[in-house]
C-alpha cells in the first residue's frame, strides 16, 4: 500500500527502519524482529540502502521476504549517487513487479576513501534528481531525507531548506528526518519547514542511544548534538551496558513524550534490527499512541 495512503486514514502512527543483514542467520533474525514489531500496527518498516548500489542485491532479498512473509507495508531507500539511469530503471520496475510501491529517494554518501569524489559528476547529481526520476512512474509513494541540525554538506541552513524544499516540490509525499537528540532542533526545524510552505508530514527519526560511544561517532559524522544531559547520564556507564541500554530507553521515551506534547504525530525508529529496546519505548508510550 502507498504510505501517502496511510497518511491520509492515520493521524497518529509510527514506523521502523532496517538494514539489510549480510548473512542467512541475521536474515532469519530480522525476519522474528520484523514479525514482533509488525505486532505493534506500524504504518510501515523501511529496509535501508547502501550508497553507490552496495546492498542492492541485499535489500532486495530483505524487501521480498517480509513482503511475502509479513503484512507489513514496505518503502525501499534508494541511494542515486553514482547510479545510472538503467540501473535505476531495472530497480524500479522489478520493485514494481513485486509490488514495492514506496521509495525513500537519496542521494548517498560519497564515499570516504574517495577524497575528491564529486557527486555531481554522474547521472543523478542530488535526491532531488532521483525524486523526478521516480516521479515518471506514476506508481510510487516518494519520502525524502531532512536535517534538523543542517545537512554535513551544506553551506547553510536556509540553503539546505531551499535544497529540501526543491526535492519535496518535485513529488515527495513525506519526509524523515536525520536523527536528532535534543527535541528543539527538531521542533524548530518543522517551524521553519512550515514557514517556507512546506506542509507534508515530516517523521522525526528516532535512535534510541545504547552504545554512547558508538552513537559518539556517527553523530559527529552527521552533526548531530549530543546534550549535556545525555552526557551527563550516560557517560559514566560506558561500561555497563544494561544500565546503558536502561537509561537509553528512558531518554527515548522522553523525546518522544516531548515531541508528541508538541503535537508531533508519527515517529520513525531506527531499530538496528533489533526489537527489545524499541518495544520498550512503544510500550511506554501506549497511551498516547492509541
Ligand atoms: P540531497 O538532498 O541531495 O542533499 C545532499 C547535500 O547537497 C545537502 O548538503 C544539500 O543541502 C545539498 N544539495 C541538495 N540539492 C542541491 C543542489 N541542487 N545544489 C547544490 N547543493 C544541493 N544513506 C544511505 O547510503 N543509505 C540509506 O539507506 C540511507 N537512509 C537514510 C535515511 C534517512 C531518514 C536519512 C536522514 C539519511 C539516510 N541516508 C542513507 C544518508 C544520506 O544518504 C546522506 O545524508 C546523504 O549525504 C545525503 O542524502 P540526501 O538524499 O539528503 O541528499
Amino acid at each position: 500500500m502507498k504510505i501517502s495512503e496511510i497518511f491520509k486514514k492515520r493521524d497518529k502512527g509510527i514506523s521502523f527502519e532496517f538494514f539489510p543483514p549480510k548473512t542467512e542467520e541475521g536474515k532469519k533474525q530480522l525476519l522474528t524482529v520484523a514479525k514482533e514489531l509488525s505486532t505493534f500496527d506500524p504504518m510501515y518498516a523501511s529496509v535501508t540502502y547502501g550508497a553507490g548500489g552496495t546492498t542492492q542485491e541485499r535489500t532486495r532479498d530483505v524487501l521480498y521476504m517480509l513482503k511475502e512473509e509479513t503484512g507489513l507495508t514496505l518503502m525501499s531507500h534508494l541511494t542515486c549517487i553514482g547510479a545510472t539511469a538503467e540501473s535505476m530503471d531495472s530497480l524500479l520496475n522489478d520493485y514494481k513487479e513485486h509490488g514495492i510501491d514506496n521509495i525513500l529517494a537519496l542521494r548517498g554518501d560519497p564515499p570516504p576513501d574517495v577524497p575528491d569524489f564529486d557527486p555531481t559528476k554522474g547521472e543523478f547529481s542530488y535526491a532531488v534528481d532521483l525524486v523526478k526520476f521516480i516521479k515518471k512512474y506514476d506508481y510510487f509513494s516518494i519520502s525524502v531525507a531532512v536535517y534538523p541540525e543542517v545537512h554535513q554538506e551544506a553551506t547553510s541552513a536556509e540553503a539546505d531548506l531551499e535544497y529540501a524544499k526543491q526535492k519535496i516540490d518535485a513529488g515527495a509525499d513525506f519526509g524523515i528526518s536525520q536523527m536528532f537528540f535534543d527535541s528543539r532542533y527538531f521542533l524548530d526545524f518543522l517551524d521553519r519547514a512550515y514557514k517556507k510552505g512546506i506542509n507534508i508530514p515530516i517523521l522525526p527519526g528516532i535512535m534510541p542511544i545504547t552504545d554512547l560511544n558508538k552513537i559518539r561517532k556517527f553523530a559527529s559524522f552527521c552533526k548531530a548534538t549530543i546534550p549535556k544531559e545525555v552526557e551527563d547520564r550516560m557517560s559514566g556507564i560506558l561500561d555497563k551496558p544494561d544500565e546503558m541500554q536502561r537509561v537509553g530507553i528512558d531518554l527515548a521515551v522522553q523525546q518522544c513524550e516531548d515531541l508528541l506534547d508538541n503535537g508531533v504525530k508519527y515517529l520513525h525508529f531506527y531499530t538496528m534490527n533489533k526489537s527489545e529496546v524499541v518495544i520498550k519505548i512503544i510500550e511506554a508510550l501506549k497511551e498516547r499512541l492509541g
